[in-house]
């Protein structure tokens, strides 16, 4: 078994490294972390360059590489800066649900932009009453004709705010128990969806929760 890099993977940490060293300077990174501003400057500079899609299939405009190639990527952000990296990784975090069980519409949809880094993505589980405790999320979703009603209030969810598209996990049927949740997509504007008060960290600044 070959435990070393391939040749693609190889450049995708070449490329990071050089990203980290150019623009992810320790005066960028004491900038962010001082004012807490969401780094888009370099969200820019990382979609650019195409890593927003390594962990995303070819035909919906990513590299196709999968959750090695994202951990590498992770792993070089955030040797200079975890809130960038943060960032970075759970725009994948909102993203995998959609790849791996979104219909052929979803992902039509939604990966293409992903993939581009144009939009981020978010995963919205946590709750005020609900953190390691998954399954005792207060959220419902209802179906009503043709939609979804979803009711309940999400905590601390990295990229809130700034993100597009939310992954959100909602109970659909609670005597279940944790089977019966259920993810939906929500998009930023849709009616009723609104974002709290952006919390103060003590580290990982440059992240917005
Ligand atoms: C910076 C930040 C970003 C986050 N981003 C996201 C996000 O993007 N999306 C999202 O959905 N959530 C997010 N979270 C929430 C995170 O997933 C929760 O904080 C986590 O699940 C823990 O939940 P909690 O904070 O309610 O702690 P609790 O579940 O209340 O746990 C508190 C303490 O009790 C311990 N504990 C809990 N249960 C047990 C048990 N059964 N036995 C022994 N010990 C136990 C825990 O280890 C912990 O030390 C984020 C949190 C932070 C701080």
């Amino acid at each position: 078994m070959d435990y070393l890099l391939t040749e693609e993977q190889k450049m995708i940490v070449d490329l990071t490294r050089r990203i980290v060293r150019e623009k992810i300077t320790p005066e960028v990174v004491s900038r962010y972390d001082e004012t807490e501003e969401f780094p888009w400057e370099i969200i820019k500079i990382l979609a650019d360059a195409g890593l927003f899609g390594v962990y995303i299939p070819e035909e919906y405009g990513g590299m196709g590489g999968g959750i090695f190639e994202l951990s590498i990527v992770t792993e070089e952000l955030s040797r200079a800066c975890g809130g960038i990296a943060i960032c970075y990784a759970a725009t994948a975090l909102g993203t995998y649900p959609i790849l791996l069980f979104g219909n052929e519409e979803q992902k039509k949809k939604y990966l293409p932009p992903l993939a581009a880094g144009t939009k981020l993505a978010a995963f919205a589980l946590t709750e005020p009453n609900a953190g390691s405790d998954a399954a005792g999320i207060q959220t419902t979703a209802k179906k009503e004709g043709n939609y979804y009603i979803l009711n309940g209030t999400k905590q601390w969810i990295t990229n809130g705010g700034e993100a597009e598209v939310y992954t959100v996990i909602a109970m659909t049927d609670r005597a279940k128990g944790a089977r019966g949740a259920t993810a939906f997509i929500l998009e930023k504007g849709m009616e009723g969806f609104e974002f709290g008060k952006k919390e103060k960290k003590m580290g990982i600044r440059a992240s917005a929760t």
